[in-house]
Parts: structure tokens; sequence; C-alpha cells
């Protein structure tokens, strides 16, 4: 495999890198979206400024050096991947969109009337609903892996419940609300155990550690690149090549045909089979850019530093009577928790005046938030630019609210 992010560190403290993060704001809702380093809007910058021309068509020079920048991101992913081949990197809108076209392209065609799909209890709504949408296109079931005491993926659990029946699994690498880190190669080990195909959701991975899809053994792995410090509007999703071959479009239109007529049409290989359209030019730029600046950090320098924030923030709220701690002591990045008689919204909004801002609400994880118990939950999530300073203020706002709500 190509080598991958990791390795090298330098301190932690890059507030001054991001132009959006004020003095003394204490951004904690990375797990929604991530802050963008200059580095990454000064790419944006270029490619809309001194750079701009549309890719794969223009036989004019500038053309033919942006669609090079384009192609030498999709090597970059590659690489930040650890993917056999850049042909396995599909761009795509985002995680969703990545879910979607597996659901559409795979799911929507490999699968038949009496086969099953294995979900969790922890999935993000965009990796519950398009699943739904194609079971119930071809009369295929979907069931349901529980959780473990402490809001893990039960893989035990997993293992006694898959039969040959079930053809396809999709299961968050990191749960968005809990921080849970899901053991992928495990997973993919027990998936294939029966011959089904798995598909990671690396959205909350990808920003928090170091990923190799050819050590996890996955099928499909999907993220989104504005929860890795780049731009909006701009995904991956890596398949293995052998399934992106005999995958039919997603969508039709400009760029992913081999030859176009009214009698037949022919369509180009993976990935431009799977790229119908101008594709999302500078956010390419913009993601090869925020690919490049988590790895002059080091994934493995990122994620010591968010594993000490965590028990940072964990030892402190597990000392307050009326809070309880979501997820694993061990959670990658993200904690959830509650406090008891306080709402959620409540708690977002006190925290808000004293310039902490953390997330609230059911986090698109509907069905978790019924096996927790709970409507919603308070959620603070971590980046390269917070500091022990930051959870000091998320804690001392949490104590405040306790205060009013006593
Ligand atoms: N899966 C997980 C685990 C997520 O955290 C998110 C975003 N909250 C998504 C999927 C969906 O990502 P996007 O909205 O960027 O497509």
């Amino acid at each position: 495999t190509l080598p991958h992010a990791g390795g090298e560190t330098r301190p932690l403290d890059h507030v001054g890198d991001f132009p959006a993060i004020p003095y003394g704001w204490a951004y904690l809702d990375t797990a929604a979206t991530a802050q963008k380093p200059q580095a990454v809007i000064d790419a944006i910058t270029r490619g809309y400024a001194t750079d701009y021309a549309t890719v794969h068509r223009g036989v004019y020079q500038r053309s033919a050096d942006m669609t090079l920048a384009y192609e030498a991101a999709r090597r970059k992913v590659a690489t930040f991947l650890g993917a056999g081949s850049e042909n396995e990197i599909v761009f795509v809108r985002g995680a969703t969109e990545g879910i979607n076209l597996v659901a559409h392209s795979w799911a929507g065609t490999q699968l038949k009337a009496g086969d099953r799909i294995l979900l969790s209890e922890l999935e993000h709504h965009s990796n519950i609903v398009p699943w739904q949408m194609v079971a119930e296109r071809v009369g295929a079931e979907i069931d349901v892996i529980p959780l473990t005491a402490d809001h893990c993926i039960d893989l035990d659990a997993m293992q006694a419940m898959i039969t040959p029946q079930h053809k396809l699994v999709a299961l968050a690498h990191v749960s968005n609300v809990l921080g849970s880190v899901l053991d992928g190669r495990r997973a993919a080990d027990i998936a294939h155990s029966v011959g089904a195909k798995i598909l990671l959701d690396g959205c909350q991975a990808v920003p928090r550690m170091a990923v190799d899809v050819a050590a996890l053994d996955c099928d499909f792995y999907v993220f989104s690149g504005h929860k890795l410090y780049g731009p909006t509007g701009i995904g991956v999703l890596w398949g293995r090549g052998e399934l992106l071959d005999v995958m039919p479009p997603y969508q039709g239109g400009g760029a992913m045909i081999d030859r176009v007529s009214f009698a037949k049409t022919t369509y180009a290989p993976p990935p431009g089979r799977f790229e119908a359209g101008t594709p999302h030019i500078v956010g390419v730029l913009g993601l090869h850019a925020a690919i490049d600046y988590v790895e002059s950090i080091g994934l493995d320098a990122i994620h010591a530093h968010e594993t000490a924030l965590v028990a940072r923030t964990r030892a402190a709220l597990g000392q307050i009577n009326s809070v309880t701690l979501f997820g694993p002591e061990d959670s990658a990045g993200i904690v959830s928790f509650s406090i008891k008689g306080v709402h959620p919204h409540d708690i977002g909004t006190i925290l808000d005046e004293a310039q902490v801002a953390i997330r609230a609400g059911h986090h698109c994880a509907q069905p978790l938030m019924q096996v927790l118990g709970v409507d919603a939950t308070a959620r603070a999530s971590f980046g390269v630019y917070n500091s022990a300073s930051d959870v000091d203020a998320l804690v001392a706002g949490i104590e405040r609210v306790t205060r009013i709500f006593a």
C-alpha cells in the first residue's frame, strides 16, 4: 500500500491557522463541520482567481494545468486512504452522496428480494435512509446491530446475527454522537465470513485518525471534505476497483460517457463513470490542501491531542452529579452528555453566552437517541485548534448551567 499520514508531529496549537476562530471563542462543533485553515482558504482563492478553468475538456494550457491539479488531488486522496489506485477514488458531494451512490448503483443492482442489510443502532441518518430506500425498492430487509453497555457497536452480537442472506453491512467507523471507534477490520472479517460487502462511514474517523482501507479490508469507504478542514460540497467515495467496475452510473450527463448516440451510449470506466457533469473543481483543490494540512501535523498527533481533550472533558464533567456522559471512555474527539432536568438546547444557549459553541439535538441519529433514552444530547467535539482552555471554558459553562437550573 501507499504511505499515508501520521508520524511527523509538531506542537498542537493551531488556532492561529484559522482566521474564523477569534481569541476566546471555544469552537466545540467540529463533528458538525470543521473550521478552515488559511492554507485551505488560500487554495480555494487561487483556484477561483489566477488558476481557474474547467477540467478534462479544455485544449488550452490553463485547463490542462487545472486537469493536472484535479487529478493530482485524486492521487493525494488515494495515498491518504491507502487505496491501491487513484481510479478507486470517486469525487462526490459528501458522505451522503457517496452512500446514496453505493446504495443506488451497487445495492440497487446486486440485492434482490429476501436479501438482508446490516446496520447498527448508532448510525447517522445518512447511513440509514439510503439503505431503507433501496431495501424498499428491491424487497430486501434491514437488521440492526445493538450497542455494548458503553455504546460501541457490539461486534459479538454482529457475529451472532449475521447470515448468508446478509449481502451488505454499513457501519460508522467513528460515531458522530458518541465518538465510539469501530474495530473496522474485525467488522470487515465478520462481513466477509458470510460473503457480505462492508461500507464504512468514515466522516468522523478521517479527521481524527490515520485510515488505511487496505488494512481495514473494507469494500467501500466514504467521507466528507468539510469535516476534514476542507470545503463543503466535496467528499470521497472509495470502492474496490472490481466493485466499481460492475456498478452502473449513478447519474447521467457529460464527462461520464465513452460514446453517446441515440442508438446506444457507452460509459467511461470508473471513476469518470460516477462523476457526471462539471465537478466541484475548486472543492477538490481545497480538499487536497486540507489533506496536506492535516498531514503536516500528523493524524497520530491529532488523535493523541483529541484523546487528551476528551479525557480532560470526561474527567471534569464526570465530577458533576447531574451530568450523564454517553459513549466509551476512549471516544475519538467527541463527548455527548446530558444534564438532569435541563434540555440540551438550553445548555447550548447558555454556553453560547459564554462563547462556547456546542451542538445540541439528535445529531441526525434519532434511532440512537431512542437507545440512549433521550430526545437529544449536548455534544462537544474537538479539532486541531482546541486546547485545554476550551475544555475549561466548557466545564465552567456547564457548572453555570447547573447553578442556573439548581
Ligand atoms: N455520517 C456521519 C458519521 C456524519 O457525522 C455525517 C455528518 N454529520 C454524515 C454521515 C453526513 O455527512 P454529510 O452531511 O457531509 O454528507
